[in-house]
């Protein structure tokens, strides 16, 4: 039967061999078996540029990617706060498309709009203002020219900071703003939302204007693959635990 996936949050890194093999296993047993599959960003733990494509583990992905997308399925990427720098070299290599945030698909008759998600945690007005930064030209083009160990340093000292600041953040902080779904929703017409970020999977009906839209909210990969299934007719189904 025909069906699309999505997954997000799977923070590979070099630290997590299991969960590693486990996308891997999940892309040959699975993935190739669907249409599509949707990568709805945080791929990776982080990402300093595709000049580091060939680093160990990062080129094992984009292998593993591009031997799915040769054997039928097409893939997507959509940025995730880790992996903002993922670009057209990695695409082209991996053999998917990256798309862009937000993006709005018609899938088997259902307008579905598709984030990462940390758009929409508009009351983490530092968060919000770090991504304003970090996804500009200047920062960005600054932080490329660095040789690959300045930023591989660089990334892993902002990631012990942001782990400390998080403990000192409220959850609701955290989580999406009502009003920012509502008014995402709204505007986009879509009555299904698709987002990871949050590490928060859920199903959420909401009302909006006197109609049923509904929010989707993607699972992390802890120890196993889990995310999102899509079959005409059926409307979305979690997979995996959540
Ligand atoms: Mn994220």
């Amino acid at each position: 039967m025909p069906h699309t996936l999505f997954i997000s949050d799977l923070h590979l890194c070099e630290s997590r061999p299991a969960i590693n093999e486990i996308f891997f296993r999940f892309l040959k047993a699975e993935a190739v078996q669907a249409e599509a599959l949707y990568i709805l960003g945080d791929l990776f733990e982080y990402w300093i540029g595709d000049d580091d494509i060939d680093h160990g583990l990062n080129r094992q992905v984009a292998d593993a990617l591009a031997e799915l997308s040769q054997s039928g399925p097409r893939v997507f990427f959509m940025h995730g706060n880790r992996d903002f720098l993922i670009g057209e070299r990695f695409a082209a290599e991996a053999g998917l498309t990256l798309l862009p945030d937000p993006t709005h698909v018609d899938l088997y008759g259902m307008p579905i709009l598709l984030m990462h998600g940390d758009t929409l945690c508009t009351d983490d007005v530092d968060y919000q203002r770090f991504r304003s930064m970090v996804r500009g030209a200047d920062w960005q083009h600054a932080f490329l020219a660095k040789p690959l160990e300045e930023r591989r340093k660089e990334v892993e000292d902002y990631r012990r900071r942001s782990e400390q600041a998080k403990q000192s953040k409220s959850m609701e902080i955290m989580d999406v703003a009502a009003r920012s779904v509502e008014k995402t929703l709204r505007r986009s017409g879509s009555s299904i939302l698709i987002h990871g970020h949050t590490h928060r999977p859920a199903h959420h009906r909401i009302e909006i204007d006197g109609m049923q839209r509904d929010r989707w909210v993607l699972p992390d990969w802890i120890d196993v693959a889990a995310g999102l299934r899509i079959a005409p007719g059926t409307g979305p189904v979690f997979f995996g635990p959540r």
